[in-house]
């Protein structure tokens, strides 16, 4: 083993390199900046700042009944959204487990298989048959209401009681409403949640660019996936028209404008990183859509691409490897140095550094902690959060959970130094993407209120303190009192909706 002082001497070294300085934190934001400008002016850029053709703002007073779909990595999940007005709404959902076979089959089947779930959903609601009855005819046990009395709550999110999962329903219904063609008004309006990478022509056209997350269907790449679905509701007779294809950051900013209308930007800290904002018609030079009843747009930034030129990131050779390793080697660098996914491998290379250096577990790994991916950003979290005397959940994890024989304190001490290192980082690398994104819309004097979603956000402990810490150190501490950073859930069902209710105002 080394001695104490070269052991030191390393640890510090190390700590210097996952250090974001303030004039590092600089550099990076105006270089996004200036790659957010190049996406804005041509097509192919790093950073795709992609046109969402979503333009309006809710006020919270919008009323209406409207569904919303989202395609997940395992779920299918399909809700019916109530806008009550009053910065209110009611939202009942089900999740259906989605398939392997159907993952990896021909895209129309997949088609058929949403077109049936959402059929029984529908049935489900209105037993009587008539679609758009507003009687109470629904099963309250799944029913759940939400609003919010507050405009600019911090991290409490006024939506908790809206995320109710139904899990009952884990298999493909049989059978789907049965009903006759509906009059084109009467057809329920849908936000179809599909967060993959898709060239959007419209609000409801969008052209599958690749699959991810485990989806490999044929007969899909390069068509318009909202045509196919709707297609299948067709064959299945399901009277619903989709209004909108969503992506995932722009769910995430309606869902919490409806409740807090001075909400501007949307920003995902989940399995990956992403954010959206307003931005000027006049800026986004590259548009070629012609006349749009509104100057703004919300522009989905596609910001976790930043730097695949690696001219500002401050990576570090654990980054590199973690990179090398990964399935898009030089794609998604700023994703990859902040999000859910990598945090926990990121950790778990600078842990295995410091074993081969002898400094900690006496040199010795294990089976489990040589495993890819083992590592799980969570138990960063819950390392952060052990506050035991002799960190006994730190020494869970490592002897229980990865099978490493024995641990001393100062092993399990500098473990969680490891994982405080990256996770600051990571909060401190995510402000800097914030604070491009205020600069751009102008809005670090005006203020606004940035709605976030995903694990990291919410779970990771002081990853929101840290951000704002790092925006203070940027703009001064007077920015605490402009910007608010809070948690906006539920993206995928309220925010849908909404944009379901905006696209269809607006048709
Ligand atoms: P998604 O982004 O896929 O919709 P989430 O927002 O739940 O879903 O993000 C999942 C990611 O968050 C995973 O990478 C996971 O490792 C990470 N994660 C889950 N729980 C926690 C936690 N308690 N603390 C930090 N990260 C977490």
């Amino acid at each position: 083993p080394k001695n104490a002082d070269e052991s030191a001497a390393i640890i510090e070294e190390l700590s210097q390199t996952f250090h974001v300085s303030l004039a590092q934190m600089k550099t990076i934001s105006e270089q996004l900046k200036k790659e957010m400008q190049k996406g804005l002016n041509q097509e192919g850029a790093t950073v795709a700042m992609i046109p969402t053709f979503v333009s309006g703002r809710p006020t919270g007073e919008e009323k209406g009944r409207y569904l919303a779909l989202d395609l997940g990595g395992t779920f299918l999940r399909v809700c019916e959204v109530d806008l009550c007005g009053n910065k209110e709404f009611k939202i009942r959902q089900k999740k259906y487990k989605v398939p392997l076979s159907l993952k990896e089959g021909d895209f129309c089947d997949l088609c058929d298989f949403i077109a049936e779930c959402l059929g029984s959903f529908i049935a489900d609601l209105n037993p009587g048959g008539s679609i758009l009855s507003t009687s109470s005819t629904h099963d309250h046990s799944t029913t759940t209401a939400g609003s919010s009395s507050s405009s600019s709550s911090s991290s409490s999110s006024s939506n908790d009681s809206t995320t109710n999962v139904n899990n009952n329903s884990n298999a493909a219904p049989s059978s789907h409403h049965e009903s006759t063609v509906q009059p084109e008004q009467d057809k329920y309006q849908l936000g179809f949640t599909f967060s993959f990478p898709v060239f959007q022509t419209s609000i409801n056209r969008g052209v599958l660019k690749q699959w991810t997350k485990g989806y490999s269907c044929t007969n899909s790449v390069h068509k318009d996936v909202v045509e196919m679905l709707q297609e299948a509701f067709l064959r299945k007779q399901v009277p619903v028209n989709i209004a909108a294809i969503v992506n995932d950051t722009v769910g995430t900013l309606m869902a919490l404008a409806y409740s807090v209308p001075e909400t501007a930007i949307g920003v995902i800290l989940g399995t990956g990183t992403n954010a959206c904002y307003y931005e000027q018609m006049k800026d986004i030079k590259k548009w070629d859509g012609g006349e749009t009843a509104t100057d703004e747009m919300v522009i989905n930034t596609e910001w976790g691409a930043f730097d695949c030129e690696r001219l500002c990131l401050p990576l570090t050779i654990h980054d590199r490897k973690v990179d090398r390793e990964s399935l898009r080697p030089r794609q998604q660098m700023f994703e990859k140095m902040i999000s859910g996914m990598y945090l926990g491998e990121i950790s778990r290379n600078v842990i295995l550094h410091l074993i081969d250096r002898h400094i900690l577990f006496d040199g010795y790994s294990s089976n489990d902690l040589n495993k890819a991916y083992c590592f799980d950003t969570s138990y960063m979290s819950s390392i952060e959060l052990d506050d035991t005397p002799d960190l006994q959940e730190t020494r869970h994890i490592l002897e229980d959970v990865l099978s490493i024989p024995s641990t001393s304190l100062t092993d399990r001490q500098l473990v969680k130094h490891v994982c405080k290192m990256v996770g600051l980082r990571a909060a401190r690398l995510s402000a800097c993407g914030l604070a491009a994104v205020l600069k751009q819309s102008n809005l670090v004097s005006a203020g606004c209120t940035i709605g976030i979603d995903g694990s990291l956000f919410e779970h990771y402990p002081d990853f929101e303190s840290n951000m704002m810490q790092a925006l203070k150190e940027l703009f001064g501490p007077y920015i605490a009192y402009k910007v608010k950073l809070s948690l906006a859930r539920d993206g995928s069902g309220l925010g849908a909706a909404i944009i379901a209710m905006l696209a269809h105002k607006n048709a």
